[in-house]
C-alpha cells in the first residue's frame, strides 16, 4: 500500500495529537507533534529570559534560533514521541499552561515558523507520517495525500485540557483554561503568517459528541478509502 503523508491540524485541545498518534501507532506511521516545536522555542524563550512582562525579545530570539535544536525520540517503553531541547527532555514543561500562555505569539513570529516548517518538511521526506499542527495541510505539506481539520467546541476543548492538566497532577483552573483556548484560537486565527484555517481539500472533523473509538474508526476508513483510491 502507497505511504502518504497525513496532515491534521485544527484548533487547539481539539484531541488532535492524542487522535494523530493512535492513528499512526494504528497504520505503522511515524508520528510527529508540530505544536510541540513551537513549545519548545517558547519554553527556550523562558528559560532564556526572552520573555519580559509579556513581551518576546523578538531580535534576540531571531539571533538565538540557531541555537535552538528540537529533536523528537520515542519513549521506549511506551512508544510515544518525547520532545527534546538542545539535548532535555522537556516534553513534560512544555505542556505547562505557562507555556501555553507565549507559545501562540511566539509561533506568530515569521522567523520561527520558517525555521520549523523547514526542519518539519525534513521529516515529512520519509513518507509514512501522520504530523498534527495548525498548517500542516495549508503551508507544510500543501500536496499531503489526506488532510483532516478537526474542530468542537471551546468548552468542549476547554474541559479536555483541564482533565489532561488534572491527570498529571496539575492544579487547573477551568476559566484560566477556557479564556487561553479562546485566546490561542484568536492569535493562531488572525496571524499574518500561515494563519489556522481549513485547506480546501481537508476533510472537517467535528469531535465534540464523538468518542475516541468512533474518531478512530472514521479515520482509518478515510485512510483506507483515501490509500486504495490512490
Ligand atoms: O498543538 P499545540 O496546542 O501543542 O500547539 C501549541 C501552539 O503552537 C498553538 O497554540 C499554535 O499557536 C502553535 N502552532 C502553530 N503551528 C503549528 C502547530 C502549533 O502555530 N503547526
Amino acid at each position: 500500500m502507497k505511504r502518504i503523508i497525513i496532515a491534521i491540524d485544527g484548533f487547539s485541545s481539539c484531541g488532535k495529537s492524542t487522535m494523530a498518534k493512535a492513528l499512526a501507532r494504528n497504520i505503522g506511521y511515524l508520528y510527529f507533534d508540530s505544536g510541540a516545536m513551537y513549545r519548545a522555542v517558547a519554553l527556550y524563550c523562558m528559560q532564556n529570559s526572552l520573555i519580559t512582562d509579556g513581551e518576546i525579545d523578538t531580535e534576540a530570539l531571531r539571533g538565538k534560533m540557531k541555537d535552538i535544536h528540537i529533536t523528537f525520540e520515542a519513549d521506549p517503553e511506551t512508544k510515544n514521541s518525547i520532545t527534546f531541547l538542545n539535548g532535555v527532555n522537556v516534553e513534560h514543561s512544555i505542556r505547562s499552561l505557562e507555556v501555553s500562555r507565549y507559545v501562540s505569539n511566539v509561533a506568530a513570529l515569521d522567523f520561527v515558523r520558517s525555521e520549523m516548517v523547514e526542519q518539519q518538511r525534513e521529516m515529512g521526506k520519509q513518507k509514512g507520517i501522520v504530523m498534527d499542527g495548525r498548517d500542516i495541510g495549508t503551508t507544510v505539506f500543501p500536496d499531503a495525500e489526506m488532510k483532516v481539520f478537526v474542530t468542537a467546541s471551546a468548552e468542549v476543548r476547554a474541559k479536555r485540557r483541564y482533565d489532561e492538566l488534572s491527570a498529571r497532577g496539575d492544579n487547573p483552573n477551568f476559566n484560566e483554561i477556557l479564556e487561553n483556548v479562546l485566546q490561542r484560537d484568536h492569535i493562531d486565527q488572525t496571524r499574518d503568517v500561515s494563519p489556522l484555517k481549513k485547506a480546501d481539500d481537508a476533510i472537517l472533523l467535528d469531535n465534540s459528541n464523538l468518542t475516541r473509538e468512533e474518531q478512530m474508526e472514521w479515520l482509518i476508513d478515510t485512510y483506507k478509502k483515501l490509500t486504495t483510491e490512490c
